[in-house]
């Protein structure tokens, strides 16, 4: 009994000790269970590409989004020694290669850059998307990460460096009773400067503009005046160059200092002819080649300004054309170059939209910190107060730094920040003190335009100055409108997954003040709407004149645009189908997604082959062939086709002309090319074949120096010395009547002409 009983005890424990185990075994696999969905739920938050439309989610929690950038420089650091190293070695292998082609061991041209080049571009493809910008049956524009680990490994933060260390020994002040600019002399920073100085001399020049017997315009620099402390100035000047010498040696010159002056005269009465009881002002600044990515990616604490209540961002805001100036004609002037009969080619007989603001009583500005390639440079219908006399005087006569591919630093001072002073004071006296209208234009490139990093530079001085203008009341007042002509166009970020997006999709913010969004709020609304459809420079365009004529509350009343008539103002909604032929958006620029990838097959080369024919027929015809070398396939590298039928029912009525976008590498140079053309299957020939619509992917200014067209030096490589192609230069073709005067338009006509077999 006792031995049963000892037993049924045995079993009692040993029953527990298998439930403990069991529970145990439970409890434990839980605990890893937790761990695992920890960790996935971590790992989800680096994944964007898996989150919600942009729709639902938008604006990430900005402090993770800071967190979360340091995690991945990190990352990214790693990622790029690694890249390097890798290619390195490939380099290395390659030159001690004996499997080396007998074409690359004979060229003698290719640097050791190019041989680097040739393993880095080899064409990624993007993954397929789950979340867009844009989504619509006619239009879907995938999402482009800005933080992918491919960008970030791109990615090398550059700072900000200052021009000088010194004090100002020279300042410039506004004497709001006098409504005059003063000039003061401070002694006390003397000691810092050269303490052996006890006393000044010192003078300023007027920099003033000048037409010369041609009509063009140029700057001089007055005779110098001499300057005391808390001097006021003259009314009339709208620069000047100041600086002050050693008075016991004159030849030394102590500090030498720039200063632009936005002189306003009050006009009360400017507004009262105007049918609304309040105009806004209109500030737009632009950064030249900044895509969307780019801008969240190089400028965070920038992105992070522009999310505060009042902006809104135009995530399917996609460019027209190629470079700067068409992009920007388009949004200040209605239409690309080639639309608007080439007037403005004249850059003062374009109709700028600053015309049509000055007309309705604005006061009107615009500024560039550039001279040379600028977007307007005209001097008949300027605005009322421009920057280039001043900056074209001060860049001729000051020491320049170059940082970025531009003058860095003028003088003292940072290129940028003439522009962006220039641009206060425009703000400062009219929105601010003299509540007037005021419609600015401010164009950067110096820090953006040749590195796609150097604007990480600029980010915390340009936060630095919408906070001065915040200061100043200008959110309180103006409609401010920060984007930029397109994305990068050449290196590394086109070689990215993402870089058919990096180059076509712009940057856009639009704010509208507290006033505005309350008695517009239709406005307001729309903008919120269109946030996420398909927009172009053509809608930017309209807006701007719609700006002019607030009472429009329908599309219908406002005028169509003569360009591009489907086109509208941003203010109100736009259609959610709508189709790059309805934004005026042409195929080759288009990001919606409506290519699907081919084989690389006897077509697709047969197509690149004649693509090339066309552009070395081009070449031949306007004689560039005397200085360009011809350029043959080296590769294809990608090839898609155009869905039918996705935008425009009339595609489907050709039947047999098919678009096809390509990708391609050239040689006997490093040409590397993307192209959309139309392919007539039955006859085997490209139709409407336009220049335009072909992108050059790498760098090209110094292989086409030997030429001025800028069509033509996207496909040029300049003969060197001693390296010819005698059959090819001595190619002469006939023009056929009336085609030599149209040298310069970039769509060829297909008519047969005599051109030997290329
Ligand atoms: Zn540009």
């Amino acid at each position: 009994m006792e031995h049963e009983t000892h037993e049924g005890t045995n079993m009692l424990r040993r029953k527990l000790i298998i439930k403990i185990k069991k529970y145990s075994i439970i409890f434990f696999a839980i605990l890893l269970v937790v761990i695992w969905a920890n960790y996935a739920s971590r790992v989800k938050d680096y994944d964007d590409t898996v989150g919600p439309f942009p729709h639902s989610k938008d604006q990430a929690n900005t402090t993770a989004h800071l967190s979360r950038l340091d995690r991945l420089y990190e990352l990214a650091k790693w990622q790029h020694v690694l890249n390097r190293q890798f290619y390195e070695w490939k380099w290395k292998q390659a030159l001690t290669s004996s499997k080396m082609t007998t074409a690359q061991s004979l060229d003698t041209t290719r640097s050791n850059d190019d041989l680097l080049f040739k393993y880095r571009k080899q064409r990624k493809t993007a993954k397929p998307a789950n979340r867009y910008f844009v989504y619509s049956h006619k239009c879907k524009i995938p999402y482009a990460d800005p933080f992918s680990s491919e960008a970030l490994a791109l990615h090398t933060p550059a700072k900000l460096r200052t021009c000088t260390n010194e004090s100002d020994l020279i300042t410039l002040s506004f004497d709001l009773k006098l409504q005059t600019y003063k000039m003061q002399v401070n002694t006390e920073v003397l000691v810092e400067l050269d303490p052996n100085i006890t006393q000044l001399t010192c003078s300023y020049q007027e920099v003033r503009s000048v037409k010369d017997a041609t009509g063009k315009f140029f700057s001089v620099l007055l005779p110098p005046v001499d300057m005391t402390d808390n001097m006021a100035l003259d009314r009339n000047i709208s620069g000047i160059l100041a600086e002050c010498r050693d008075k016991k040696n004159a030849s030394r010159i102590v500090q030498r200092d720039a200063f632009p002056l936005v002189q306003v005269i009050p006009k009360t009465s400017r507004t009262e002819s105007h049918p609304l009881p309040r105009q806004p002002s209109v500030i737009m600044l632009g950064l030249d080649t900044m895509s969307r990515m780019n801008f969240k990616r190089t400028m965070p604490k920038t992105a992070k300004y522009v999310q505060q209540l009042g902006w809104f961002e135009m995530e399917g805001y996609n460019k027209v054309a190629d470079n700067t100036f068409p992009n920007l004609c388009t949004v200040l002037a209605g239409g690309k170059p080639a639309q608007l009969d080439k007037v403005c080619e004249e850059h003062s007989s374009c109709p700028w939209i600053w015309r049509d603001f000055k007309e309705a009583g604005y006061s009107t500005a615009y500024g560039e910190d550039i001279t040379a390639d600028s977007v307007f440079t005209g001097s008949g219908n300027a605005p009322d107060f421009t920057l280039r006399p001043l900056f074209t005087g001060l860049t001729e006569s000051m020491h320049t730094f170059r940082r970025f591919g531009y003058d860095y630093c003028v003088g003292r001072r940072l290129a940028i920040s003439y522009l962006y002073d220039f641009c206060m004071q425009f703000t400062q006296r009219l929105i601010e003190e003299l509540e007037q209208p005021a419609f600015g234009f401010f164009w950067s490139c110096t820090l953006t335009h040749d590195y796609h990093y150097g604007t990480s530079s600029l980010d915390g001085l340009f936060v630095d100055y919408l906070k001065t203008l915040e200061k100043h009341k200008i959110f309180g007042n103006a409609i401010v409108i920060l984007f930029s002509d397109h994305g990068e166009r050449f290196g590394d970020l086109v070689d990215l997954p993402d870089g058919f997006l990096e180059e076509r999709l712009p940057m856009l913010h639009i704010y509208l003040p507290p006033w505005f969004r309350k008695t517009y709020p239709s406005y307001a609304q729309s903008l919120q709407l269109n946030r996420n459809r398909l927009s172009s420079p053509y809608d930017l365009h309209n807006t701007l004149r719609h700006i002019l004529q607030l009472n429009a509350t329908n599309p219908e009343d406002l005028p169509p645009l003569a360009n591009c008539p489907t086109s509208q103002s941003l203010f109100h909604p736009l259609p959610q189908e709508r189709s790059c032929v309805d934004a005026c958006i042409g195929d080759h620029w288009c990001t919606c997604k409506e290519f699907l990838p081919v084989k690389l097959n006897g077509e697709a080369y047969n197509i690149v082959k004649l693509t090339l024919y066309y552009i070395n027929r081009w070449m031949l015809v306007h004689h560039f062939n005397r200085h360009c070398d011809r350029l043959l396939l080296a590769e294809l590298d990608h090839a898609e086709r155009k869905l039918l039928g996705v935008d425009n029912d009339k595609e489907t009525l050709y039947g047999t002309i098919m678009i096809y976008r390509l990708r391609f590498r050239t040689f006997p140079h490093e040409g590397h090319f993307e192209a959309t053309v139309r392919y007539h299957s039955d006859r085997q020939i490209l139709v409407d074949f336009d220049l335009e619509d072909i992108s050059r992917l790498n760098r090209y200014h110094n292989d086409s120096l030997c030429i001025n067209d800028k069509i033509a030096r996207k496909f040029c490589f300049c003969f060197k010395e001693g390296n010819t192609n005698p059959e090819w230069q001595s190619l002469l073709i006939n023009f056929k009547e009336g085609e030599e005067k149209s040298q310069t338009d970039s769509v060829v006509a297909l008519e047969p002409i005599d051109v030997p077999a290329l």
